[in-house]
């Protein structure tokens, strides 16, 4: 739960947006922003302020939840499943005349809803308003940051050491979430990704019930999450000793990863990372197929984009990823994904577990 001051100066942060954009009240309707402004955590709640006053509406299915997560935030009670009729009196209360709403999170219905029963409300469309002052985390966010990217590498850690030949790609991504609950995080981030062989050249593969086999490639993709806040790593080995041509293409991924992460400083445009990452993979040969990576937090993606056609700028705080990967349809794929902090001293890499093209158990029980 974020601390009094910390939600204190986030929400002050949105309003000075707000003056800036002569925005007098702002719905807010994103359940990751909602969690960002309050410290809750549920889903169906929605947050009106202003320049003085917060409120967080919420129905009893959640109030409890909410006392206890956002004791700091003023809480509506909705009653029954009245959302509509909770925000119209909300506003009303408020005496709201200009109400910005974020254009990604309102349907239609809501919205629909809203103008009817208020007609003189002038409704006004926004986009990314909160999410900008997210993408810099502070002091409480890093803990939960850090502390979902330390589970996150046990665990695959611990699925690297454990996975062997015959295992099914089910069989592992149940070890690696298994170990997310029995190390203290709230479950997965996302549904882990494995994939085995040629499966591997799938850059998104959801884990099948084929069995790994000798020689195969094999590509983890998985991250934690704790209190809300999200890790994302990948790793990618060999089980059994490599083909020169898995050799070549996982060298060829590293070296992109680590061209990526020399240039990971406050200051440098995304896109540097993007076009570093690009430019080492091309001097071996090889054609990025995606983006090099995102912003990671209370969303698994967010900003800032660490694309080509990025236009964010690093800065001190902001959590990202750089996951450069090579796939060959038919063949197999690599892709090697760090989680990075950015700091004044350049990057710190959260994501702790070894890199190695060699399966630290697969070899010995493969008898190879
Ligand atoms: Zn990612
Ligand atoms: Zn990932």
């Amino acid at each position: 739960m974020p601390k009094g001051n910390r939600l204190k100066s986030r929400l002050h942060e949105i309003r000075r947006e707000m003056a800036r954009l002569g925005l007098p009240a702002l719905l807010v309707t994103d359940a990751a922003n909602v969690a960002y402004l309050t410290g809750f955590q549920g889903t169906s709640a929605c947050v009106v302020m202003t320049a003085d006053r917060a409120a967080l509406i919420v129905d009893i299915r959640y109030y409890e939840q909410a006392t206890r997560q956002a004791p700091q935030t003023e809480r509506v009670l909705v009653q029954g499943a009245l959302y509509d009729e909770a925000l119209v009196n909300t506003l009303q209360d408020l005496g709201a005349t200009r109400l910005a709403f974020e254009a990604d999170a309102l349907p239609v219905a809501r919205h629909m809803a809203v103008s009817w029963r208020l007609p003189k409300l002038e409704l006004v469309p926004t986009r990314g308003i909160v999410e900008r002052a997210r993408e810099v985390k502070d002091a409480d966010e890093l803990v939960l940051v850090r502390a979902a990217a330390d589970i996150t590498s046990g665990a695959i850690l611990r699925a690297l050491e454990v996975m062997s030949v015959g295992m099914s790609e089910r069989a592992v991504a149940s070890l690696v979430e298994a170990e997310f609950w029995r190390l203290g995080a709230d479950g997965p981030a996302f549904p882990t990704l494995v994939a085995s062989g040629p499966r591997s050249a799938l850059p998104h593969p959801r884990p099948g019930d084929r069995l790994i086999e000798a020689g195969d490639l094999v590509l983890i993709d998985a991250g934690a999450v704790v209190e809300g806040y999200r890790a994302d790593m990948s790793r990618t080995v060999v089980v059994g000793p490599p083909t020169r041509k898995q050799r070549a293409v996982w060298d060829a991924v590293h070296a992109a990863l680590e061209a990526g992460l020399a240039r990971v400083r406050p200051g440098v445009a995304a896109s540097a990372v993007d076009a570093a990452c690009r430019k080492a993979l091309q001097a071996r040969g090889f054609a990025a197929v995606h983006d090099t990576g995102h912003g990671v937090g209370l969303d698994l993606h967010e900003g800032p984009r660490v694309a080509g056609d990025s236009e964010d700028v690093l800065a001190p705080g902001m959590v990202i990823t750089v996951e450069p990967g090579v796939y060959e349809a038919g063949w197999g794929g690599v892709r090697l994904e760090q989680l990075v902090l950015v700091t004044p001293a350049g990057p710190e890499v959260l994501t702790t577990a070894p890199l190695a093209i060699a399966s630290p158990c697969g070899s010995v029980r493969a008898g190879l």
